[in-house]
């Protein structure tokens, strides 16, 4: 097992490497090894965050877990999330590893040369295009530019435009075939081929569309196989507690028509305290961060007006805009806003005038202060339109 493995624990030699060590993951269960720690964690940011990064510190380097911790936890994960029997959370971590996986090979490419040659565990796209068996498919094209779009895949194709490095190039030729596999017509008008420069049976791309395709490749193939059937009573057994308290970050609620009003007086006390705290330039935590967004998602904000709504606050615009975009994905899969026990469970509801009591979470709230107002103005009414779109 090598670093280079735990930082892509889908690629076939990751694969390779676990059976090779020879290591039960049943055993690794009982004993309540620190992978499973690692693998809860793994779960439960995909879930609420976007990543599976841990909250120790990025890997390798400055996280708490080791290579073997950090890589066993990526098929304890697909077991903890196969558990908990539910399509869009599969779709949520998928998405997650590969958003991670991402994160990773961008910084891996930014990484010089000289470096690389020296680190083996760092990645470089020729690596991540066989993996893929993308190898011959995919061409670098240094001719000059041809004006094409800069397209981004539902917020997860973010990262550094052009070549950092100045290794690989900004442009390459993706045969049609491939690209019309790797891609879908679904991520924008910019991703249809007859939008597309088309020479030679080859499609041409930015380097930041290729990295975006690599990367719903890479969520495809943390998808393949999940749900696991037949895990076996003892080890759903002994996962019992964990697949419990993941089970209770997800919702079964849908909001088939949320509030759709924005109105700040009526929010609930957690999310008053919330924005109140960022107004007053303190940072939010992640799980602070993420309940924030996910209420305002939830009421019907767009990312351009969170971002407006959050102006003055210690929210920064990038990582805003990232997490409702991530949180307004159309592909049907997004969660509602945590619920109150949740919430309480990471301190950030103090059950004020015992409200828990009529509400299971705090939209639902909002939804009845709304429902019961005389009289609600919608902060977005009150806004330019200029402020409210971002323009
Ligand atoms: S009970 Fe629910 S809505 Fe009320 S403050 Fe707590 S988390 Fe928010």
């Amino acid at each position: 097992m090598d670093a280079l493995d735990a930082k892509y624990p889908f690629f076939a030699s990751a694969r390779e490497a676990v059976a090779s060590a020879g290591v039960s993951l049943p055993d690794l269960v009982a004993a309540d090894a620190p992978a499973v720690e690692r693998a809860r964690e793994r779960v439960e940011r995909a879930l609420l965050e976007g990543t599976v990064a841990s909250e120790s510190g990025a890997f390798p380097g400055e996280s708490a877990y080791d290579v073997q911790a950090e890589l066993l936890s990526y098929p304890i994960a697909r077991i903890l999330v196969s558990l908990l029997d539910s399509d869009p959370a599969i779709e949520k971590y998928a998405a997650a590893e590969a958003a991670t996986a991402m994160d990773r090979v961008r910084r891996d490419l930014e990484t010089d040369d000289e470096l690389r040659s020296v680190s083996t565990a760092t990645v470089a796209l020729d690596d991540l295009l066989a993996e893929f068996d993308l190898a011959d498919a995919v061409r670098p094209d240094r001719s000059a530019p041809a004006g094409v779009s800069g397209g981004s895949r539902g917020g997860a194709a973010g990262g550094p435009t052009g070549n950092v490095a100045g290794r690989d190039p900004d442009h390459y030729r993706i045969d049609v075939g491939s690209y019309l596999r790797l891609t879908s017509p679904e991520w924008g008008d910019s991703w249809r081929l007859v939008n597309r420069a088309l020479a030679d049976g080859a499609v041409r791309v930015t380097r930041d569309e290729l990295l975006a395709a690599l990367e719903a490749a890479v969520e495809e193939r943390v998808a393949e196989g999940l749900p696991f059937e037949d895990l076996g009573e003892s080890l759903a057994e002994a996962l019992e507690s964990r697949v419990a308290d993941l089970r209770r970050l997800l919702s079964e609620r849908t909001y088939a028509e949320p509030p759709d009003v924005v109105a700040p007086p009526l929010f609930p006390p957690c999310m008053t305290n919330l924005v109140e705290k960022a107004e007053r330039d303190a940072a939010l935590s992640s799980a602070e961060s993420f309940a924030l967004m996910a209420f305002l998602v939830g009421i019907g904000m767009t990312p351009d007006e969170v971002v407006a709504f959050c102006a003055d606050t210690s929210l920064d615009a990038e990582g805003i805009r990232y997490q409702t975009e991530f949180l307004t994905d159309d592909r049907g899969t997004q969660y509602p806003p945590p619920t109150c026990e949740t919430l309480a469970n990471y301190g950030i509801c103090h059950n004020e005038d015992d409200h828990m009591q009529v509400a299971v979470d705090p939209l639902s709230y909002y939804e009845k202060r709304v429902a019961a107002a005389d009289e609600v103005t919608d902060w977005r009414a009150e806004r330019r339109p200029d402020e409210t779109t971002g323009a």
